[in-house]
């Protein structure tokens, strides 16, 4: 079953969280501007300066002077890219959301084809990054470790190779907006809410201009926020480590029973305290395990998210 959709009435909203991205905006109105020419779409876009420190909110509010479809947004400090596109996510009035990265990372070219599976019925179309030649070999190591850790852990993966360039249809959008979790891991979000998805490829150019704002530190957040986000499985492992380490310790104190009848007692008390040992370390990882469990279980219900989403294909 495909649902067929018009983009006859259709309206775009683009999402573009900015931190000092002065450098780029002129290149990057003019790529959007190329493009929208092209969809034909009545379009808004969303630009949320994240607490900007160069000339990027002065320019955005002098553009929006002269171009009606352009909204800004300005957080009181810099929020962070996720805060940022939730802000913009929150803001947007169209039928199709589109988040985009300023710098030009995120071809607004593609566009053209993610709404045309768009109306091929797909709820939301992904960017995948064929090709990361842009990034450094650390950044790629360090990005192809955390998937499969993530993916390992949640038991929602993520597709590899995928960031928040995406399009949206309003559904996806109010679904995502009904998960109040403050911790907002949106990549995970994305695959949490389901819907019909498809991705496809593109090779991701170096920035256009300016520099990443991502240093290191903040990336490692990122990725644990994901990880804890969406996994309970490092407060539950203990149970296992526990329960395994209680096996050894039976095996350890037969072996050791076993040597004192058959060798006798070389230091005297050796044994026991080492039996004794053993089980108390391994009875302490169980409990560990067990506070892990109810711990996970409060976690998930902290987060509010809705117990189901439906998809009324329909629309
Ligand atoms: N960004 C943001 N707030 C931040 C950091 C980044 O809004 O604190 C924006 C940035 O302006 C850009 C997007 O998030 O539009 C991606 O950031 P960047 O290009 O620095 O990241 P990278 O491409 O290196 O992952
Ligand atoms: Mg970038």
């Amino acid at each position: 079953m495909t649902t067929s959709r018009s983009r006859i009435g259709t309206k775009l909203s683009l999402v573009i969280p900015m931190h000092n991205e002065a450098e780029v905006l002129d290149m990057l109105f003019a790529r959007i501007d190329d493009v929208t020419g092209l969809l034909g779409l009545e379009t808004e876009i969303v630009c949320v300066d994240d607490g900007s420190t160069d000339a990027t909110l002065e320019l955005l509010e002098e553009r929006a002077r002269t171009d009606i479809r352009l909204r800004v947004l300005s957080l009181a400090r810099n929020f962070g890219k996720e805060a940022a596109l939730t802000a913009g996510l929150d803001s947007t009035h169209g039928d199709l959301i589109v988040p985009l990265d300023a710098d030009l990372q995120d071809p607004p070219e593609l566009l053209i084809e993610f709404v045309q599976l768009w109306e091929q019925g797909y709820d939301v179309v992904y960017g995948i990054r064929s090709d990361r030649a842009s990034d450094g070999v650390a950044k790629r190591v360090t990005a192809n470790g955390f998937y499969r850790v993530f993916n390992k852990l949640s038991d929602f993966p993520i597709p590899a190779d995928t960031g928040d360039f995406r399009l949206m249809d309003r559904q996806v959008v109010e679904a995502l907006r009904r998960l109040p979790e403050r911790n907002r891991f949106n990549k995970g979000l994305f695959a949490w809410v389901g819907f019909k998805q498809i991705g496809i490829p593109y090779i991701r150019p170096a920035r256009a201009a300016g520099n990443s704002s991502w240093a290191s530190p903040a990336l490692w957040r990122l990725a644990l926020d994901g990880i804890t986000s969406f996994s309970t499985a490092p407060l539950r492992i203990w149970t296992v480590v526990g329960l395994s380490a209680a096996a050894l310790a039976g095996l350890a104190a037969i072996a050791l029973i076993v040597r004192v009848l058959i060798l006798g007692r070389d230091v005297p008390g050796y044994a026991s305290l080492m039996v004794v040992t053993l089980f108390c370390f391994a009875f302490q990882m169980v409990a560990f395990g067990v506070m892990g469990e109810y711990l996970g279980r409060l976690y998930q219900e902290t987060k509010g998210r809705p117990i189901y989403i439906l998809r009324n294909s329909q629309l």
